[in-house]
């Protein structure tokens, strides 16, 4: 295995509107999160915390040099793993005990963590022989309706379990922005998880159809347009009969 040094672990590509993707480049990208910084006047939002092998904190200095709320789309360890770095954390109720005591099993580290996700390893062989996702109890739980304010701009929290129950999606109306976590992305989506819900997935799909989107950014893969959105809910409805 190709071995990258921790300094180019993590790479930022700014986008529009004050939004900026932070990934981990050498993870494959099935397995890679997309972790999402939106600044904001007062505050800044960071919608998930990746793998955790290599320190967030320690290689992008600037993301703690203004006020942070870490959020948790959910709690599989690909989006969770850096939380505990991170003062303010945020998660839905209904996994907020696995964000406080995560496992191996209940993370989805035990099925994925493994050589079949990697490009390279980080110069940290610990990394590996010593993984596990650390406790990270949150700080403030968000549920359906509840508004993270940024000083200049506000995004709302939609409940929208199926991959996970405790899976929410960010809706920032005045961009016509989306941020759906893995309940929606362009690639195989995930709904066979120990704690996934197909009727509960198909609900979710359906209310966020119904959103006059323009950008989806989700938990994995490029983003994509609110037509593209439609096409791939559609998509996902015919081929679960019977959901809707
Ligand atoms: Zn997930
Ligand atoms: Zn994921």
């Amino acid at each position: 295995m190709k071995i990258v040094s921790r300094e180019r672990w993590f790479e930022v590509q700014r986008r529009d509107l004050g939004i900026s993707l932070i990934h981990e480049p050498y993870i494959r990208p099935f397995y890679r999160c997309n972790l999402w910084h939106v600044r904001g006047s007062a505050r800044d939002l960071l919608i998930d915390s990746g793998s955790g092998l290599v320190s967030l904190r320690e290689q992008l200095p600037w993301l703690t040099e203004r006020p942070l709320l870490a959020v948790a789309s959910h709690t599989h360890f690909d989006h969770i793993a850096g939380h505990h770095e991170f003062p303010e954390r945020l998660v839905h109720p209904a996994e907020a005990d696995i964000l406080a005591a995560p496992t191996a099993a209940s993370t989805l580290a035990a099925d994925c963590v493994g050589d079949a996700m990697f490009e390279a390893h980080p110069d940290c062989p610990l990394c590996y022989a010593e993984y596990r996702v650390k406790a990270a109890p949150a700080t403030r739980l968000i549920e359906e309706g509840d508004v993270l304010d940024l000083g200049d701009r506000v995004l709302e929290v939609l409940h929208t379990p199926g991959h996970s129950p405790g899976g929410i999606s960010l809706w920032e109306k005045a961009t016509q922005t989306l941020f759906s976590g893995d309940i929606l992305y362009d690639g195989p989506l995930v709904e066979n998880a120990y704690h996934s819900n197909l009727e509960d997935y198909a609900r979710s799909l359906l209310r966020l159809r119904d959103l006059p989107v323009r950008i989806v950014r989700g938990g994995h893969f490029p983003s994509f347009s609110g037509e593209r959105m439609v096409e791939l809910i559609d998509r996902w409805l015919r081929e679960h009969p019977g959901l809707r």
